[in-house]
């Protein structure tokens, strides 16, 4: 059996850690990986290959720094070629990035099987890019690996169960990557503080809002007062940072460079709160037991917000700090949300077996 796997953001090469690690242990799957190139730097992409032991790509189509139709369209293109050589028996798509979509859309056009990895998730914001992705991927895949009940659900609820499309929980891939390298966790190069709050910031609807951005660091100043933020800061925030003259007060926030999986599990680890607008970071803050603060309005990882481990706080800089003071750090983390780590397996499992 053949997959052609797609990657090309960060959180992907996660994924598919621990998704190539699961089929490696089949003789009867062979893997050819496409890297779009949508993420390039050596930090958000090469150090993820090299330390979580990924295959190196067989394919980099190196597509980047375009708008978004453009992109997507050159993906399209490209990933077709490569499909037409190696005429797989699937194509495996994780999350909800343009890559996503376009390797889904390529393999859908030439009437070969798709298999999407972390389907059924939804935010209900049409404006956010990654729920466009994540519908129509979830619409054209032949096969739904579903982490959560919620996105189990939420597929029920638009009609997914009448459709030719097989629909399995398998629980999430990144609670495999999480338990597989927790013990592999790398420090950083210069002494962290006793307590911190780890900060990550990427997503659109904050970097391109500056009066959302604004807020987000003013509240990260306020609380850097009273307990240091970490910040490894995206490539894309870095630049919108500096275009908008927002001033890092180094006393307050300590701006780093993106790391790699294995100091980011490290800086986890060591953290006191975790404050992201990241997707993977907040369940990674749940599985390393720390309590979690969303910079947005809604999250697609809804139970741990009902489950009280996560608290959604937008953008409001008095909200945030509010909130902040307000964080609840004994919680009881004994519960199973994501699987027990058979995610990956249960991927590859179901790939070997599927009847249309
Ligand atoms: N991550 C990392 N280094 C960083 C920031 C994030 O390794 O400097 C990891 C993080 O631990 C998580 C993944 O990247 O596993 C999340 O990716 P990102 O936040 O870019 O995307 P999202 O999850 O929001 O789609």
């Amino acid at each position: 059996m053949k997959v052609v796997t797609i990657v090309g953001a960060r959180p992907q090469f996660i994924k598919a850690a621990a998704v190539s690690r699961a089929f490696q242990s089949f003789t009867e799957i062979e893997e050819k990986i496409i890297h779009t190139g949508q993420h390039f730097d050596a930090n958000m992409s090469d150090v993820f290959f090299d330390e979580m032991k990924i295959p190196k790509p067989h394919y980099n189509l190196n597509i980047n720094g375009l708008g978004h139709g453009a992109m997507t369209g050159q993906m399209l293109e490209k990933i077709e070629k490569v499909l037409l050589d190696e005429k797989p028996d699937w194509v495996l798509v994780y999350g909800d990035t343009n890559s996503t979509l376009a390797g889904a859309l390529a393999a859908s056009k030439l009437h070969i099987k798709v298999a999407h990895v972390e389907a059924g998730l939804r935010s209900f914001n049409m404006a956010m890019p990654e729920e466009i992705n994540r519908i129509l991927t979830d619409r054209i895949s032949n096969i739904l690996f579903c982490p959560t009940d919620a996105a189990m659900q939420n597929l029920e609820k638009e009609g997914f169960n009448k459709m030719p499309i097989q629909i399995v929980k398998t629980g999430d891939v990144m609670q495999d990557a999480a338990l597989f390298y927790a013990s592999t966790a790398r420090s950083l190069d210069f002494e962290l503080p006793k307590k911190y709050v780890l900060c990550t910031i990427h997503r659109a609807e904050n970097t391109d809002d500056p009066a959302r951005l604004k807020s987000i660091f003013e509240a990260l100043h306020r609380i850097g007062k009273k307990e240091k933020v970490v910040l490894p800061i995206h490539p894309r925030t870095r630049k919108i940072i500096q275009q908008l003259n927002i001033n890092i007060d180094g006393e307050q926030i300590i701006l780093i460079d993106p790391v790699g999986y294995l100091q980011m599990v490290y800086l986890i680890q060591h953290a006191d709160v975790v404050m992201t607008d990241s997707g993977g970071l907040q369940k990674e803050a749940f599985f390393f037991k720390k309590p979690c603060l969303t910079l947005r309005d809604e999250t697609e990882w809804v139970e741990l917000v009902q489950h009280g481990f996560n608290t959604l706080v937008g953008a409001d800089s008095e909200l945030i700090v509010e909130a902040f003071d307000k964080v609840e750090r004994n919680l009881n983390f004994e519960i199973d949300l994501y699987g027990g780590g058979q995610a990956a397996q249960e991927v590859a499992l179901n790939l070997l077996n599927f009847e249309a």
